[in-house]
C-alpha cells in the first residue's frame, strides 16, 4: 500500500492546531524576515536524539545538521560531495552562527559498528563503513583496550568522537578565523538516552561535566 505514514499525518494535524496555531506570529515573521539563527548543531540521525527536542527549541532557534554518529570532517575542498561541509559553510559563511555544538548521545549505533572489527557492510556500497573511518585510529586504540567494559569503550568512544570533530572543525579556515577573532565559539556535548542527561565538554581539558541546573 503506497500510503503517507498514519501516525505523521496525525503528529501534523496536532502540530497545526497546538504549536504552529501558538506560534503563528512568529512563523509569520521567520518566512518574511528570514531565518537568523544563533547555533548550529551537529547531531546523529537517530531518532532518540532529536536536538529540537532535547534543547526545547522553537522554529528559527536551531540550525541543525544531522548525520550518521554526529560526525565532522575534515575540510576537504576536492569537488566531491560533503554535505555536512555544505551546511557549515552556510551556517557560519551566511547566517554567521556564533555557536557550533557538536552532541553525540549514548548507545550510538553508528559508534559501536566502528568499535566491531566484525561488523559487516550493510550493503556493497558500505557508506557507513567508509564515513565511520573518520574514527579509524581512535576506534582502534579504544577497541583494543581490554580493562574497559564494551559498555565502557562505546562511551568513552562517543566522546572521542566528539572532540575529533571538533578538532576537524578547526581544519574549516573561516571556523578557525572565527574562533580566533572570538565571534564563534565551539562547544561539545554529550545527551544520555537513558536518563535524559546532558554532559557538556570542556573547551580547555577535553572532559565531559554535567551544568548545574
Ligand atoms: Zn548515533
Amino acid at each position: 500500500m503506497h500510503r503517507f505514514p498514519a501516525n505523521l499525518l496525525d503528529g501534523y494535524r496536532n502540530f497545526m492546531t497546538g504549536r504552529y496555531s501558538e506560534q503563528q506570529q512568529r512563523y509569520k515573521v521567520l518566512a518574511e524576515t528570514g531565518q537568523s539563527p544563533q547555533t548550529l548543531i551537529v547531531a546523529c540521525c537517530d531518532s532518540r536524539a532529536a536536538p529540537e527536542t532535547i534543547f526545547d527549541c522553537g522554529p528559527g532557534e536551531l540550525f541543525v545538521v544531522r548525520n550518521v554518529a554526529n560526525m565532522v570532517p575534515p575540510y576537504e575542498p576536492d569537488g566531491q560531495y560533503h554535505s555536512t561541509s555544505a551546511a557549515l559553510e552556510f551556517a557560519v559563511q551566511a547566517l554567521q552562527v556564533s555557536n557550533i555544538v557538536v552532541m553525540g548521545h549514548g548507545r550510538c549505533g553508528g559508534i559501536k559498528a566502528a568499535l566491531d572489527p566484525e561488523a559487516e557492510p550493510l550493503s556493497e556500497g558500505d557508506f557507513i563503513g567508509r564515513w565511520m573511518s573518520l574514527l579509524k585510529p581512535a576506534a582502534e586504540q579504544i577497541a583494543s583496550n581490554s580493562i574497559l567494559t564494551a559498555a565502557e569503550r562505546q562511551r568513552a568512544l562517543e566522546r572521542v568522537s566528539i572532540r575529533n570533530s571538533i578538532a576537524n572543525l578547526r581544519t574549516f579556515p573561516y571556523i578557525r578565523d572565527r574562533e580566533q577573532a572570538g565571534t564563534l565559539s565551539v562547544h561539545g556535548a554529550w545527551f544520555d538516552i537513558s536518563t535524559g542527561e546532558l554532559w557538556i565538554m570542556n573547551g580547555e581539558t577535553g572532559d565531559f561535566t554535567r551544568p548545574g541546573m
